[in-house]
């Protein structure tokens, strides 16, 4: 039987796919399980890959098929020709040699990275975040946006964020919380330091795997391994999730477990039958962080969750928290105390962060920072948004890996998806008033329902900020983030 256009598109889109899902499953196993001294022939098999994807994804094929497709009738198949004709004309229009080029060079600014971070040293790195810089903005000329390097970097994670989008709605942010985080640090509350000591890891695994499963990830579907970095991976009916154990810190294994819960069950509930074209595709990297924000911090962070799972964590850990109440608990699990370490922050001081790194990145793209003056500018405004200013490099300005792989424009998706995870659980709770209840009976299907059917099973149908509009009736704002923040840290902290 003769196969139609559309078929045949689908088929190369797979194939594009199928590539990238080889190349995640590897740099997963890199990750969890490589032997130390096998790093380059996993560099020299991961760049191979990039190759063998990008000439795919790039194949002469799908263009005449596009062309081919100008006008199909179907909804579905539409929104399918829409982004696949995105995707495409994007990846024809970076040669080649230009995409072999910024890996090998990701590749050499990370390890440069990792080393200058060890001898906290900004200046053994600057070279390669000038060339990272660069690369960028080469990669915004071949695109056509030249004159917007960061608008590009943004719409790459983003599509259809802006930087001036993002700074009226940061702007507007910074403006209701700095006086949040001045007033709780005022606060005498505090949790009792030091409390959470000598978790088994055993238990502590068992526990975030009965927590996980609860919420919703289908185990069949996925697994979760130990990591440095906690992280997730995979697409469709495989998600490779990560976390990190500390015996002495066992929120931290908990609270990044169901982080990255939040972005599985994401994955997990794009439309596996359109896996591999852009339906069965993520709407973006903020709408992914409002998935796992949600749950983190909205659905676990709550009293309804901890009144469910209180008593099950005592049972796993009886003598760690004999001496602990419940109150001592619920205020350790929503402690506020500043942190010069993005990674260590809490939910109110973690936008501080991200607006530190907006606003510098914004500053380098438009040529009034250079490199050799970020850690001084990173320090200043550390000092003015967070009240601590950094005391060497390696807490400061060479923390964070993205820079290492040239990923600008991804920080702002963190804060985002902060914004889009509130304003969605304002509308999920005024549909459904009940959702505490069910926490508390360890009951959380009725919202995995409705966050499937309103973000999952849409794919890339809509831009983040059009699916926001269409599942909450309003524009994106702060105000919820805000409001929600309020509601769960003043009674805590403000009496
Ligand atoms: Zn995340």
């Amino acid at each position: 039987m003769q196969s139609t256009a559309y078929e045949r598109l689908v088929a190369h889109l797979k194939r594009a796919h199928y590539l990238g899902t080889v190349a995640g499953l590897l740099g997963w196993d890199e990750q969890v399980n490589l032997p130390p001294d096998s790093a380059d022939q996993r560099a020299e098999q991961l760049a191979l890959l990039a190759e063998l994807q990008h000439a795919a994804a790039a194949d002469p094929a799908i263009g005449e098929l596009l062309r081919e497709l100008d006008s199909v009738a179907a909804v579905d198949q539409a929104v399918v020709v829409r982004e696949a004709r995105r995707d495409y004309e994007r990846v024809v229009k970076l040669p080649a040699s230009f995409v072999a080029e910024k890996a090998r060079h990701a590749s050499a600014a990370y390890h440069a990275w990792a080393a200058a971070k060890q001898a906290d040293d900004f200046s053994a790195f600057a070279p390669f975040l000038q060339k990272h810089l660069d690369l960028a903005r080469q990669e915004a000329a071949f695109l056509g946006w030249g004159d917007r390097p960061y608008d590009y970097a943004i719409d790459k994670h983003d599509p259809g964020l802006t930087a001036a989008k993002l700074t009226a709605l940061f702007d507007e942010l910074k403006a209701g919380l700095v006086p949040l985080v001045r007033s709780i640090a005022a606060s005498p509350a505090r949790p009792p330091a030091g409390v959470l000591q000598k978790f088994p890891v055993e238990a502590q695994r068992d526990f975030l795997r009965e927590v996980t499963e609860k919420l919703g990830f289908n185990y069949r579907r996925g697994r979760i391994d130990v990591s440095l970095h906690p992280f997730c991976e995979g697409a469709g009916a495989d998600i490779r999730m990560t976390t990190r154990f500390d015996a002495d810190n066992p929120l931290d294994s908990l609270f990044s477990s169901i982080h990255e819960t939040g972005h599985g069950l994401y994955e997990q509930g794009l439309p596996l039958a359109a896996q591999g074209t852009p339906l069965g595709q993520n709407a973006g990297m903020g709408v992914h962080e409002s998935q796992s924000r949600l749950w983190e911090n909205q659905v676990s962070r709550s009293r309804a969750f901890w009144r469910f799972f209180e008593p099950r964590f005592r049972e796993k850990f009886p003598a760690q928290l004999a001496g602990v109440s419940s109150d001592e608990l619920y205020l350790a699990v929503n402690e506020v105390a500043p942190t010069l370490i993005r990674v260590d922050s809490d939910e109110v001081h973690y936008n501080l962060h991200i607006l530190l790194r907006f606003e510098v990145e914004r500053r380098l793209f438009a040529g009034e920072l250079a490199v050799a003056e970020l850690p001084a500018t990173w320090n200043a405004l550390s000092q003015e948004l967070l009240g601590l200013t950094p005391t060497s490099d390696r807490t400061g300005v060479l923390q964070d890996v993205h820079w290492s792989g040239g990923a600008f424009g991804y920080f702002p998706s963190y804060c985002l998806g902060n914004m889009i995870a509130a304003q969605l659980w304002f509308t999920v709770r005024s549909q459904y008033p009940e959702l505490d209840s069910d926490f508390a009976a360890g009951d959380f299907s009725r919202l995995l329902g409705w966050l499937r059917t309103q973000i999952h099973e849409q794919g890339r149908r809509y831009e983040a900020l059009e699916l926001v509009r269409r599942v909450t009736g309003e524009e994106l704002t702060p105000k919820y983030l805000l409001r929600y923040l309020h509601e769960r840290y003043a009674p805590l902290y403000l009496g």
